[in-house]
């Protein structure tokens, strides 16, 4: 039995990982030329029911919990006079329910975790037929189960259903403020030890800590189309002009939240959000499946990592259990996979309903503290 995962991101390598604490292997293709290749982003908040679970399935909680910064659950919500409409502050004994977690330390838990040459770098999937996987560098392998663990824009989810991610109306530009203990003080202090979440009317600005001290921003822009960053008037390519325009884009803010904007280096990010249907699904395949994003992409509100995890555990738990039959542990793993995620992706709907409407940190201050 030969089960090839494509992608080794988060979703890949937990299922490499279960299979490998189960006494099965298997190989994971990734189109990155190395595991340094490509900055891994943020930080990640994993849930006790989620992507906590999978890591314990994996073997792996002890070392999860020893990198994880329980303070990184503070929350501050905001109106964008400056109105302060909540403050969560983590007490130091608290239960670690939804500690965050710095995005590449914990891809770094998992790479080490599985043995060396599992996975196989610069090997992008390109199409596979009658058994044979084909890859942009003009390789090819054989697989019997093939796992699509490719994120987003995954080529292997064609091979199951004709969906593809549509935009959700929202466009995002990402900034930061590198050590801002340092670099800013005052705003470190505004910021504190975790989340800081301004929502006005279609737009939003989140701050979170990560664990080297940088600031990442997310300036979020609802309602908007699909071409807004070729006509947004922000220059992506000169990150002076960039922050002057966003700072415009957020007039009638308080000046004390756009002074993170004007604080921010030179890294200037857009990204576009899209999403697969709620509920998507597709007819059972013997030889190939997927999970994580490439199976249900939904909007950024905290989500995706956490179901991604889950979904590679579980596969390796089902596939675990019926060694001699992996057509049935395949349907297995989509019957509950596609209950779960459904689940979870409209919630995800309601939350990303909530960000676009008029009056959002009132609503989300009423999801938080409902009654
Ligand atoms: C700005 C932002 C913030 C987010 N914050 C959170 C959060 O706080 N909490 C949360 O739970 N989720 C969050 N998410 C969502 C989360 O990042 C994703 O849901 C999660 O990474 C999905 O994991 P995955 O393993 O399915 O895919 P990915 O992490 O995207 O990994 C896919 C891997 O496949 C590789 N790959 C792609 N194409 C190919 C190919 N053709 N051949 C070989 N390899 C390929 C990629 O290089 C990558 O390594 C956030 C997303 C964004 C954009």
């Amino acid at each position: 039995m030969t089960i090839a995962i494509v992608g080794a991101g988060l979703g890949g390598l937990a299922l490499a990982r279960v299979l490998h604490v189960n006494g099965i292997d298997a190989a994971v293709y990734e189109r990155e030329p190395s595991r340094g290749a490509r900055g891994q982003g943020g930080m990640l908040d994993l849930h006790s029911g989620t992507g906590q679970r999978a890591l314990r399935e994996a073997g792996l909680i002890d070392q999860f919990q020893a990198i994880a910064r329980g303070e990184g659950q503070d929350l501050r919500l905001l109106e964008p006079d400056g109105t302060l409409l909540l403050q969560e502050d983590t007490p130091a004994d608290a239960p670690l329910e939804r500690p965050e977690v710095d995005r590449a330390d914990l891809r770094n838990l998992l790479l080490d975790s599985l043995p060396e040459h599992t996975v196989h770098w610069g090997h992008a999937f390109a199409y596979a037929d009658h058994g044979l996987m084909h890859f942009a560098n003009g390789s090819a392998a054989a697989y019997d189960l093939l796992v699509g663990a490719d994120g987003a824009h995954s080529q292997v989810r064609p091979l199951l259903t004709d969906a593809r991610p549509t935009h959700t109306g929202q466009n995002v530009v990402e900034l930061g403020i590198p050590d801002i203990d340092h670099t800013h003080p005052d705003l470190a202090r505004m910021v504190g030890r975790g989340n800081y979440w301004v929502l006005g009317n279609g737009q939003s600005l989140s701050a979170q800590r990560n664990g080297d001290g940088r600031v990442r921003i997310y300036l979020s822009f609802h309602n908007t189309a699909e071409d807004w960053f070729a006509t947004s008037g922000v220059q992506f390519d000169d990150p002076a002009a960039a922050r002057a325009r966003l700072i415009d884009l957020f007039t009638g803010w308080h000046p004390r939240i756009t002074a993170l904007i004007a604080a921010c280096d030179d890294t200037v990010v857009p990204r576009s959000v899209t999403t697969l249907p709620v509920g998507l699904t597709w007819p059972s395949r013997p030889d190939v499946t997927l999970l994580g994003d490439a199976a249900h992409l939904m909007p950024p509100v905290g989500q995706g990592a956490n179901l991604a995890l889950l979904d590679g555990a579980l596969l390796g738990l089902a596939l675990a259990a019926h060694p001699d039959d992996v057509p049935a542990a395949v349907k297995e793993y989509e019957s509950e996979m596609f209950d779960r995620t459904s689940a979870a992706g409209r919630q995800s709907a309601y939350v990303q309903e909530i960000l676009a409407s008029p009056d959002a940190s009132r609503k989300m201050l009423a999801f938080f503290q409902p009654g």
